[in-house]
This record gives C-alpha cells, sequence and structure tokens, in this order.
C-alpha cells in the first residue's frame, strides 16, 4: 500500500475523472472513495483510462453506514464494483462502525467473503476505536489490515495509533491536514515551512510520512496536488516534531465513531 494517496471526499462526481487523472498525472497511485461520496464512477472512469496498469494502482472503497449486516454488505460491494468499473479493489474498509445498530461484526464477516473471492485484496475498518476492533479479533479471529481514522496535529490519537500497532493494523490518516482548519495557518508549522523551504501542507504531510501513518490529502486545484505529494526531498527534525507534537487540542473535524448512528 502507497504511504501516500489521494481522497477524493467532496469532488462531485462529474468532476471526479478528472480530478483524479490529474492526480495521476502527478504521480499519485492510490485512490481513496467511498460509496458515501457518489464519486466512485468518475473516480473508476479516470483509472480505467489512465493507461496505468492495474496492478500500479491501488484503489480503497467503502461500504456506507447504512449496508451493515452480512447479505446487505455483500450486495453494497457489488454495486461499489460495478461503479467503480473495476474487478476487484485493493482495500475494502468499513466506513464507520455504527454501535447503536451493532451489526459490524457480521458486516466483517462478509467482508471477509470477500476477500477470500479475491475480489478485495485487502479489508479494513474505518474509526474504530479499541472495543469495535477488539470484538472483531474475539469474535472473528480475522485483523484489519487497515484503520483509517481522523487523524492530525489537532488531534493525533496516540493511544489509538498505538493500539493498531500492537495488533499490526496498518494507520491510515483521514483529514491529513485538518481539512485546513487552523492548522496550515500555525506558527509552529509556518516557521518550519520557512525552515525547510516548503509549505505548511507539505510540513503537516511530511509529519505524518515520519511518524508512519498512512496519508489521502485531498484537494481539487492542481497545483496542490502536485505540492501535496512533493515531500520526499525534505526531512522535518527533532524540534519541528515537538513543536507540531504540542499543537494537539483533542478538537475533531468529524463526528465521534462511538455515537454516531
Ligand atoms: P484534508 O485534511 O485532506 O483537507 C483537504 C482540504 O485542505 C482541501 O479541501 C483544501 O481546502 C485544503 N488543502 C489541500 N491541500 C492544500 C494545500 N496544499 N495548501 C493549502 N490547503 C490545502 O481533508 P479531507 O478531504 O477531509 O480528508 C482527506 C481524505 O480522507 C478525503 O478526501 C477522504 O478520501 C478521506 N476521508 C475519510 C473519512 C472517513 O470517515 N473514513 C472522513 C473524511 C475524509
Amino acid at each position: 500500500m502507497p504511504q501516500l494517496g489521494f481522497g477524493v471526499y467532496q469532488v462531485p462526481d462529474d468532476e471526479a475523472a478528472e480530478t483524479v487523472a490529474a492526480a495521476l498525472a502527478a504521480g499519485y497511485r492510490s485512490v481513496d472513495t467511498a460509496a458515501l461520496y457518489g464519486n466512485e464512477g468518475g473516480t473508476g472512469k479516470a483509472l480505467r483510462e489512465s493507461g496505468i496498469p492495474r496492478e500500479e494502482l491501488f484503489v480503497t472503497t467503502k461500504l456506507w453506514n447504512t449496508d451493515h449486516g452480512h447479505d446487505v454488505a455483500l450486495r453494497a460491494f457489488d454495486d461499489s464494483l460495478e461503479r467503480l468499473g473495476l474487478d476487484h479493489v485493493d482495500l475494502y474498509l468499513i466506513h464507520w462502525p455504527v454501535p447503536s445498530r451493532d451489526l459490524y461484526v457480521q458486516t466483517w464477516r462478509a467482508l471477509s467473503e470477500i476477500h477470500e473471492s479475491g475480489r478485495a485484496k485487502a479489508i479494513g475498518v474505518s474509526n474504530f476505536e479499541p472495543e469495535h476492533l477488539t470484538r472483531l479479533f474475539e469474535e472473528t479471529g480475522v485483523v484489519p489490515a487497515v484503520n483509517q481514522i481522523e487523524l492530525h496535529p489537532r488531534l493525533q490519537q496516540p493511544e489509538l495509533r498505538a493500539f493498531d500497532a500492537e495488533h499490526g493494523v496498518i494507520t491510515e490518516a483521514w483529514s491529513p491536514l485538518g481539512r485546513g482548519n487552523g492548522v496550515l495557518d500555525d506558527p509552529a508549522v509556518r516557521r518550519a515551512a520557512a525552515k525547510h523551504g516548503k509549505t505548511p501542507a507539505q510540513v503537516v504531510l511530511r509529519w505524518h510520512i515520519q511518524l508512519g501513518n498512512v496519508v489521502i490529502p485531498k484537494s481539487v486545484t492542481p497545483s496542490r496536488i502536485r505540492e501535496n505529494i512533493d515531500l520526499f526531498d525534505f526531512e522535518l527534525d527533532g524540534e519541528d516534531l515537538r513543536e507540531i507534537q504540542r499543537l494537539e487540542t483533542g478538537t475533531r473535524v468529524g463526528p465521534d465513531p462511538r455515537t454516531l448512528s
């Protein structure tokens, strides 16, 4: 799985093909979509028409909250594949655990069957807290490859990252830039950017890379799409990392997974 990918949340379907094509041209090979985003069609079109060999691409999509339950999940996956126009995805995720419905273990069994069929090369979850992961381990014995969680300098998730790592689950950061909300204007981030001759977004993404997180920044602006992949010619030092660590406020940009229903 590439450590850096491209997210397409809130990209309208009729703009997705052009946006994903720009990302592929910039060098991204991993794309993160979801049934919820309504743009699997445009995303799949760009991937199919790119001329890039399928084995060089890494495609992730996700099962939405209304599709929990064993049989419903199997159908939801078929529908996603059809919209993408692909014969397999590289990673299929449960988008949210929705604990109030208490169906995610059944859904996970369906994803395990999909994995065994070869139509998802890997399966994982998103927005799962330790108690949700523990139930999957104990009730199915199948460990998710990935846990995609909200993670950025304002919400650094040290306990959840450690729990994932302890159980062999890769942590993937969604809203890695904190959706731009303030993090990119923070003086500590700006100082590090000036010091390294990079932009604030590059500093924040580089921080994730050095922590070992998978990142999937989103942009529809071609210059930013290129900027967000240009991260591999500099390194943050101990001082930069300590300053960014101090930016934690515990503030979410998205819902709390324990209560989202
Ligand atoms: P993000 O942190 O990637 O921020 C994106 C926003 O930051 C852009 O809309 C733009 O306003 C700004 N931005 C991007 N590049 C910039 C740059 N170089 N300079 C200045 N500003 C810049 O937020 P996101 O889109 O919420 O998250 C990224 C991806 O994560 C999504 O597209 C989606 O694929 C995934 N995601 C998953 C979940 C989940 O529940 N699993 C939830 C939200 C997002």
